[in-house]
């Protein structure tokens, strides 16, 4: 295309994914911790949405998204290795 490349051809050419998202969400708990990635789907046990029973995927996303740290992310992979 030529320099006088009009939107959306522009954006087109830019992929942008998604951060913050239910994969990395201390609120997700998906249906396998083991091998979760952003097709997994799982429950959202957030404290104001949990009564929705949503079921949401790695790659959704909302505003009460809150980073989940390395340790509980070990720890739920550990705790589901015993129970297999
Ligand atoms: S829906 Fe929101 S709160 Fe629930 S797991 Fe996804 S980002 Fe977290």
């Amino acid at each position: 295309m030529s320099q006088n490349e009009q939107e959306p051809y522009k954006s087109l050419k830019r992929v942008i994914w998604q951060g913050e998202n239910c994969l990395s969400c201390v609120w997700f708990q998906p249906n396998d911790p083991i091998n979760a990635d952003l097709l997994e789907r799982g429950k959202c046990i957030e404290s104001h949405l949990k009564e929705y029973n949503l079921i949401v995927s790695g790659r959704d996303w909302c505003n009460k998204y809150k980073e989940m740290p390395q340790k509980k992310i070990d720890s739920l992979q550990e705790q589901a290795m015993k129970e297999e």
